[in-house]
């Protein structure tokens, strides 16, 4: 290849790690799904690491800090969608998975704890409505809501289990 050639594509490049990086501040599925397209399309075969940005990847019978934010229960049939990212050190993942008596639950971890989680109707399905002692409930805060700023703003890992109890659990142990 030509170095005026090189020049031209490593410049394609970072035009490409430019726009990823605009559609990614967007933070939706939808443009996640229009990011895939463009590797496909106008990439072929990338020669930057790609892997982030293919169709998500589930990790089945894998591990999460969620339980039950009915009862506690540890969760089974748990899923780990990996969302990635364009930049190594950005964590970006869905979790998912089942208690036999409250059903499914959901949440999302963006380099940091998640602040709720969700009851849904299936793994990465829609939310479900839950009824708690006559209450309506969708999603439950955790208790990383409640965590000073100055704290939230330092580097914390994002599966430490402290963070993602709900508020619901932690008042009661409290
Ligand atoms: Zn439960």
């Amino acid at each position: 290849m030509s170095l005026a050639a090189l020049a031209v594509r490593s410049r394609r490049m970072l035009d490409f790690v430019d726009r990823i990086g605009a559609k990614r501040s967007a933070n939706t599925r939808a443009k996640q799904t229009v990011v895939v397209a463009d590797v496909t399309l106008e990439q072929g075969r990338p020669k930057l690491d790609m892997s982030s940005v293919l169709p998500p990847r589930d990790k089945v019978g894998a591990r999460t800090p969620m339980r039950c934010p009915i009862c506690d229960s540890h969760l089974r049939n748990v899923l780990v969608r990996d969302l990635g990212g364009v930049t190594a050190d950005l964590i970006w993942q869905l979790h998912a998975g089942e208690c036999p008596d409250h059903g499914w639950f959901q949440t999302e971890v963006i380099s940091r704890p998640p602040r709720e989680v969700f009851a849904v109707d299936r793994p990465f399905g829609v939310a479900r409505r839950v009824e708690i002692d006559g209450d309506e409930v969708y999603a439950f805060a955790t208790v990383w809501n409640d965590v000073p700023d100055d704290q939230k703003r330092k580097r914390t890992d994002p599966f430490d289990p402290r963070y993602w109890k709900v508020r619901r659990q932690a008042n009661r142990s409290a």
